[in-house]
């Protein structure tokens, strides 16, 4: 992936080294959230960040005071993690703007936010192990690059910068979905038998709006080098919910599903890829199920 890194974003925050004090304290409320979403999946969905409010509520306040104190203190300099999510960040800002205004509308850019070990956030404390994820009730995106690691250890060094764009375009794609009003509609299946299958659309949407995100930027950037949409298609595969559940289980349970299947996922990112076709986004939600997804 070429990445042009002099190109940056005034919108990501960079929070790591800030959040040790109140782990200690926060310990306890941190388990059951680990407990409660704890898979290694990217994108704790935001259905599941909202909940996050409900159980870790208690511990926020403690730790918002210490970031607010550091916030106060010396930034640290960009180092390469933050570079090429600022880059990256600023490819979405741009396409996702000349993209909303050919609708009709304004888009509002989200904070990008970079933490280690734990972070507060409007929809409650999160640790790291839920993964990169979004909260619609703050509009910021969350990660810990050491997920950036992970998928660098999984795919090979030159390979994965691409497959990290993804997950920054996923999560960026769950914002946009929240400011065109999908995650309403998923929002409203909460607590009903259908809750889940809601999950999975609204996945594999933004699986679908990483790829149309994709297309558009690398007609502007020329950003994809050979290989890159093979890694992340290698990446879809590897984080879908049978995936994920045989590894964990060592069987699956499709109803239990909340972001699809490896074959949806890399079928959503795709069809999102070939065509960066938005009118396309209503689909999602006009079939059956997910399963026909
Ligand atoms: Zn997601």
């Amino acid at each position: 992936m070429r990445v042009d890194e002099s190109q940056s974003s005034d919108n990501v925050e960079d929070r790591r080294g800030m959040s040790g004090g109140a782990m200690a304290a926060g310990g306890g409320i941190l388990s059951v959230v680990v407990a409660l979403v704890g898979v290694f999946v990217f994108g704790l969905d935001p259905n599941q960040a909202k909940q996050l409010g409900n159980v870790v509520g208690g511990g926020a306040g403690a730790l918002r005071e210490k970031v607010a104190g550091a916030e106060a203190g010396k930034q640290r300099a960009p180092d390469e993690v933050t570079k090429f999510t600022s880059a990256v960040t600023r490819m979405t800002e741009e396409v996702w703007t000349e993209q909303f205004r050919e609708l009709g509308k304004k888009y509002e850019k989200p904070k990008v936010v970079i933490f280690d070990t734990q972070v507060s956030t409007g929809c409650g404390n999160a640790p790291s192990a839920v993964g990169p994820f979004y909260c619609p009730a703050d509009k910021k995106v969350y990660f810990d690059p050491s997920f950036f690691d992970e998928l660098e250890r999984k795919l090979g060094g030159s390979k994965a910068a691409f497959s990290q764009a993804y997950v920054i375009a996923h999560e960026v794609g769950h914002h946009v979905q929240n400011l065109l009003g999908y995650s309403a509609r998923v929002d409203a299946k909460r607590g009903t038998k259908q809750e889940n299958d809601y999950s999975v659309r609204l996945e594999l949407q933004a699986d679908y709006l990483a790829g149309c995100w994709a297309y558009h930027a690398d007609r502007k950037y020329h950003i994809l080098e050979a290989g890159d949409l093979e890694s992340a298609v290698k990446s879809a595969n590897a984080i879908g919910d049978d995936r994920l559940q045989t590894r964990s289980k060592g069987w699956t349970s499709p109803e239990s599903y909340t972001h699809g299947t490896s074959a949806q996922r890399v079928k959503a990112f795709t069809a999102g890829y070939k065509t960066g076709d938005l009118s396309k986004l209503d689909m999602f939600f006009e079939v059956r199920s997910a399963g026909d997804l």
